[in-house]
C-alpha cells in the first residue's frame, strides 16, 4: 500500500516500465487519443476505482466520481463530463456504479452532522425520502444501508435519464444505454442492478422531454 508521495512517484517509473515492456504499443497508441465505450460514475471511495475492478486498461472508461456516485444537476462538473461523454465521444454505456459501505450513504442515514459536507448529503437524503416507507421497515441498519445503497444508485440512473442532452442521444439513435450497478467490497463482485435503460419512458411525464 502506498503510504507516500515518494512511493506514488516510485511506484508510477514502475508501471511505466512495465507497461512499455509488457504492452509496447500502448502509449504511442494512447497518446493519440482517447475513444472509450464506458462513463462512469462513481464513488469517490479509494477502495472502487473503476478500470481495476472491471480488469480494464486505460482508455477504456471516461471517469466522473463523488461522494455517493450522486448525478446531481445542478452540479456543471458532473453535467460537462456527461455532455462530452455523449456528445463527443459517444460513449455506449453509462454505468453508475454505488458501493455497499458506502460512507456517504451511511452518514446520509445519521441525524449527526459533518460540517460543509451536510450540503451534499441532503441529495442522498432527499433520495431516503422518496424511499422512507420500505426503508423504515428494514430494522437490521446493516440490510437498510443496502438497500439504500441499491435505490440510491437507481435514483441517478433515473436522474441521468433526465438530462435533456442524454434524452437527443436517444432521439437520435440507440446509445447510451444506462446501468446501475453495486460494488461489493467485502468479495470485489458487481452486483448489476439489472436496469439498463435507453428511454425516457419510464420517467414520469412531466421529466420527458418533446422533439421539436
Ligand atoms: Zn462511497
Amino acid at each position: 500500500m502506498a503510504e507516500t508521495i515518494k512511493d506514488l512517484l516510485v511506484g508510477n517509473v514502475n508501471w511505466a516500465a512495465n507497461t512499455a515492456k509488457e504492452r509496447p504499443e500502448f502509449f504511442s497508441k494512447l497518446s493519440a487519443g482517447q475513444t472509450p465505450k464506458f462513463l462512469w460514475i462513481g464513488c469517490s471511495d479509494s477502495r472502487v476505482p473503476a478500470t481495476e475492478i472491471t480488469n480494464a486498461m486505460p482508455g477504456s472508461i471516461f471517469v466522473q466520481r463523488n461522494i455517493a456516485n450522486m448525478v446531481v444537476h445542478t452540479d456543471s462538473n458532473l453535467l460537462s463530463v456527461v455532455n462530452y461523454a455523449v456528445k463527443v465521444l459517444k460513449v455506449k454505456h453509462i454505468i453508475v456504479c454505488g458501493h455497499y459501505g458506502c460512507g456517504g450513504v451511511k452518514a446520509a442515514m445519521t441525524n449527526d452532522k459533518f460540517g460543509f459536507l451536510d450540503n451534499w448529503l441532503l441529495h442522498i437524503k432527499d433520495v431516503y425520502r422518496l424511499h422512507q416507507n420500505e426503508l423504515d421497515k428494514i430494522e437490521k441498519v446493516e440490510d437498510r444501508e443496502n438497500r439504500f445503497v441499491e435505490l440510491n444508485v437507481l435514483e441517478q440512473v433515473s436522474n441521468l435519464a433526465k438530462v435533456s442532452f442524454v434524452q437527443e442521444e436517444w432521439d437520435a439513435g440507440e446509445f447510451p444505454y444506462i446501468h446501475g450497478w453495486v460494488y461489493s467490497l467485502k468479495d470485489g463482485l458487481v452486483k448489476n442492478l439489472k436496469m439498463s435503460i435507453n428511454s425516457a419512458n419510464d420517467l414520469e411525464k412531466v421529466y420527458q422531454y418533446q422533439n421539436k
